[in-house]
């Protein structure tokens, strides 16, 4: 792929088929420190945003990221209308094209919806663990004026080390608190999510 450019349509339908892929792993995730609906619940989220993105032309990243956000906030459980609430977010400032000053924009604003509507800081063991430090690596690499796909690249590999980071923690926040120490040894499902979709940016 050019490193100028990143097609957002291509971009969203590796992250829905890695999803339908792997599911079933974060599923088990929220078995073990959760309610065990986790993959479900994104499962149909994904099914309704192939369906939106061939109903919609979804030709501009806005269009493809609005096609997503209105999937997820048409799903259930806590993380449904939290990732709903994200990808809002980046329809509104990736609008004709993905850049790293956009996507900067997108992220930044993105992980601060999330948690406000989560009231969750980093550290409580959910999605913002990774969604934090993605938007800082793309605030970073739109400082140093990098291309797109690098930066997308760094999201990814922050976004990694966040979810990864989770894996010791207890839970703050969300069903996984319930369990106290069952949870820790569990990464969680939210944040390895947020880093899949980064990884699906380049492929
Ligand atoms: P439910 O707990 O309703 O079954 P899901 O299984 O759909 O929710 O989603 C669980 C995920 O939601 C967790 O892995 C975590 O990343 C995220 N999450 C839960 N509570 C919060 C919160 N308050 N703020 C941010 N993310 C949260
Ligand atoms: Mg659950
Ligand atoms: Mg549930």
């Amino acid at each position: 792929m050019d490193a100028t450019t990143i097609d957002a349509r291509a971009w969203a339908e590796r992250f829905i088929a890695e999803i339908e892929r792997r599911g079933a792993e974060l599923t088990e995730l929220d078995r073990r420190a959760g309610d065990g609906d986790y993959g479900t619940n994104l499962g149909s989220a994904v099914r309704r945003a192939a369906a939106n993105l061939a109903a919609d032309g979804a030709d501009t990243p806005g269009a493809v990221f609005t096609a997503v956000s209105n999937a997820f906030l048409n799903t259930g459980g806590t993380s449904g209308p939290l990732f709903g609430m994200w990808f809002r977010e980046f329809a509104k400032a990736l609008g004709a094209e993905v850049t790293p000053k956009a996507l900067s924009e997108a992220a930044g604003n993105a992980a601060a919806v999330v948690q406000r509507l989560g009231k969750a800081e980093v550290g409580h063991k959910t999605m913002v663990d990774a969604m934090v430090p993605a938007a800082r690596a793309l605030a970073e690499a739109a400082e140093r004026d990098t291309d797109v796909a690098t930066a997308l690249r760094e999201a990814a590999t922050a976004a990694h080390e966040g979810a990864a980071s989770t894996e010791d923690l207890l839970a703050r926040r969300g069903r996984a608190s319930y369990v106290g120490e069952h949870a820790r040894g569990v990464v969680d499902p939210g944040a390895l999510t947020v880093a899949w979709f980064f990884d699906a940016a380049t492929g």
